[in-house]
């Protein structure tokens, strides 16, 4: 796992729903249906009662969101991301089900081994908490916040969820070809520093509910009611204070702010409450005199706490993290009460995702390019290869003219970024070597343990590469992943086969429609190499400024542009308890210039290919232009519905824009699109002053 590495990714992933919202512990809801098949084009989820200049979101997918309420198991439903995640999820549950019951090789039976595992219910309930007792024992055991260090240590290397800081192995962000330890701001159980410290009604009521929560899963642990109580006061109180010292997710974007070389024994003075050397030992991390402390202050907050707070503060807030850490792993009650909060309160999920699915994600996590394997075979046919291969080819062809004919830049600046385009590497499909899981120990009777004991491995994968060289073929994201991204100090791009298929990637359809979906997404990695962060690096993926003064300066008057445009959108209206929640203009930039400049490069893209095939961008099908096709295409990638919870707290937490606003926000800055839909100039979608950057 890398600590500290940056990377753009298309989508947030719903493995991460996944891994906060754990899936039902019932055994009757695990046999899944086959989802239905989606299509790349859908002329049903038109609202033609709509002006597409006017809001071309609601024309584009007005009657898709109308007819596709959220299914009671998810807290967004979007018509591509979730339904072909769905789709693949399906896919990769039908090859763990056979080969959890029929494995014919090795592979087969460590993975099939590890999804029956996790579809135990039974044995989970018959089981109980022991699997935690030796984490808790050794919590148990603390006799002086001075010994935080042996502990974290202790559980580290036993794969038990330590909390406080995230330690791994990362690219020196000034030197790539290096690699380096780093150490991170960790420790929250809730989704941002805002939810500890913002005062609100709101927040407010929600702090309340998790001490609640907490309260409960204390006393389902086997706590008395009033020594629960005590316990879930400490875990506030020791969580609030780390978000207070935490730095926030908008100034984390900033490369400048998450790098801070210090020498070992320059650290060690920076912490000297909590002894790294013991923890460095027990995690057996090789070697290092200098490492990347990413945000200083928080460690000396950090130790300024293990002087303050009495142990016993520090004992509840370890034993909290064991549990919570696993809730989705331990019997039913613990569960359930994760889900109530997790789920429910935070998010307004209706009902537990179904078990089968927990545990596919669970396991592609795991062993993902194992099981993935597999599943390429079946699903990612050489001939998709070569298809996106030509496509990136065009999409980097567009990238250049486009450069090249920028009215803001210098020749020399433009020299520079030509330089970095042309050093962008490609990753399509899955990794050409697949990594070695055989020292992963996995019994198909010992969920936790497999957990814990993929924990170690993992990280043992990530601190082996210390000091040595970087492998440019690794990958960041399994192959069925539905998502995509772009790697600043790789400055790679990467395309898992699983976003490689319908509704982003059809053969069977026109390339307007194509290039307005995996198009798109081809453009938008690309753009963010040249985003308001991936801009501050490189060809060779080195933090070092590349552009003259002038203009960056420049720059930065265009993507301020865009800061004041999409922190004037809207995630959530005003009611009685809250009020209207805005986006971050300044947190979701990289992501809005990367969708900008992706719709305006694959169009120009498009052109080029209709230009080869002697057609023109007015031909129509189905009575609607190919420019048309084009922007209804990717529009319709982002048809969304999201529950009013998720929406609230996607706006504080996620850099990417909600589906309305990444079509509206980008068509209105793209002249062509209100030429193709016969606007007149100051409607909404076609206004007279917009931004561009790319
Ligand atoms: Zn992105």
């Amino acid at each position: 796992m890398n600590c500290c590495r940056f990377a753009s990714i298309l989508i947030v992933a719903t493995a991460a729903a996944l891994a906060q919202v754990p899936a039902s512990a019932q055994t009757d809801d695990s046999r899944p249906t086959p989802p239905a098949s989606i299509k790349s084009f859908d002329l049903t989820a038109i609202d033609k009662t709509a002006d597409p200049c006017t809001d071309f979101y609601q024309y584009a997918c007005g009657n898709w969101v109308k007819n596709n309420p959220i299914p009671a198991d998810q807290v967004r439903w979007a018509r591509s991301f979730s339904m072909l995640g769905e789709r693949n999820r399906y896919l990769l549950w039908q090859e763990l089900d056979a080969a959890a019951k029929d494995p014919k090789t090795p592979l087969e039976t460590q993975y099939g081994d590890y999804f029956a595992a996790c579809m135990n219910t039974d044995l989970v309930e018959k089981k109980g908490l022991e699997p935690l007792d030796p984490a808790l024992k050794r919590i148990a055991n603390l006799s002086d916040a001075h010994h935080l260090a042996t502990l974290i240590g202790e559980l580290a290397s036993e794969g038990d969820p330590a909390p406080l800081f995230r330690f791994g192995v990362q690219q020196d962000e000034k030197d790539s070809s290096k690699q380096i330890a780093g150490i991170g701001q960790a420790g929250l159980s809730l989704p941002d520093r805002d939810y500890y410290i913002v005062d609100s009604k709101r927040f407010d009521a929600i702090r309340e509910q998790y001490v609640e929560h907490v309260t409960r899963m204390f006393t389902l642990a086997g706590d008395s009611p009033e020594l629960a109580a005590k316990e879930a006061a400490f875990v506030m109180e020791i969580e609030t204070a780390l978000a207070k010292a935490s730095t926030s997710r908008t100034d984390m974007r900033e490369p400048e702010n998450r790098y801070h070389i210090y020498s070992v024994a320059d650290f060690e003075k920076l912490t000297p409450d909590f002894d790294f050397a013991v923890y460095f030992k027990d995690i057996k991390v090789g070697h290092f005199d200098t490492l990347n402390v990413a945000t200083p202050s928080f460690f000396k907050a950090v130790n300024e706490l293990i002087a303050s707070e009495p142990v016993d503060a520090w004992k509840s807030y370890f034993r909290w993290h064991t549990i919570h850490g696993s809730a989705d792993s331990l019997p039913r009650a613990f569960f359930d009460e994760n889900f109530a909060f997790f789920g429910k309160t935070l998010q307004g999920q209706k009902e537990p995702t179904p078990r089968w699915k927990q545990c596919t994600a669970a396991t592609d996590r795991a062993l993902g390019e194992a099981v993935g394997q597999d599943w390429v075979k079946q699903n990612f046919p050489p001939a998709a290869k070569a298809s996106m291969d030509q496509l990136v080819a065009a999409l980097e062809k567009s990238l250049g003219d486009d450069i090249g004919t920028l009215p803001w830049m210098s020749d020399a600046t433009k020299k520079a970024a030509e330089e970095k385009l042309a050093m962008i590497r490609n990753k399509i499909g899955y990794p050409e070597k697949w990594r070695d899981y055989s020292a992963l120990k996995v019994k198909r009777d010992d969920l936790i343990g497999n957990v814990h004991r993929n924990a170690v491995f993992a990280r043992n994968y990530d601190l082996n590469k210390l000091g040595k060289p970087v492998d440019e073929k690794e990958w960041g994201m399994t192959p069925p992943t539905v998502n995509a991204y772009y790697d600043a100090s790789m400055n790679d791009i990467n395309f898992p086969a699983g976003i490689l298929q319908p509704p982003f990637f059809d053969f069977t359809i026109d390339p307007a429609v194509n290039f307005g979906g995996i198009g798109v997404v081809i453009g938008h990695e690309m753009t963010h190499g040249f985003d308001d962060e991936g801009s501050k690096y490189d060809g060779k993926g080195n933090l070092r400024e590349w552009q003259t003064p002038e203009d960056r300066k420049a720059f930065t008057e265009r993507t301020d542009c865009e800061v004041a445009e999409y922190s004037g959108f809207e995630a959530a209206a005003a009611h009685d308890d809250a009020p209207a929640q805005h986006l971050n203009g300044k947190l979701t930039l990289g992501e809005n210039t990367a969708d900008n400049g992706g719709l305006r490069i694959a169009y120009l893209a498009l052109l080029d290919t209709l230009a080869a095939e002697g057609k023109t961008i007015n031909d129509k099908i189905d009575g609607y232009t190919e420019a048309q096709r084009y922007f209804i295409g990717f529009a319709q990638v982002w048809c969304q519905n999201q529950t009013e919870q998720s929406a609230r707290q996607s706006a504080l937490t996620d850099p990417h824009s909600p589906g309305r606003w990444r079509t509206n926000g980008a068509v209105q800055n793209f002249d062509e699109f209100g030429k193709a839909f016969g606007c007149t100039k100051g409607q909404p979608m076609y206004p007279v002053n917009s931004c561009r950057v790319w």
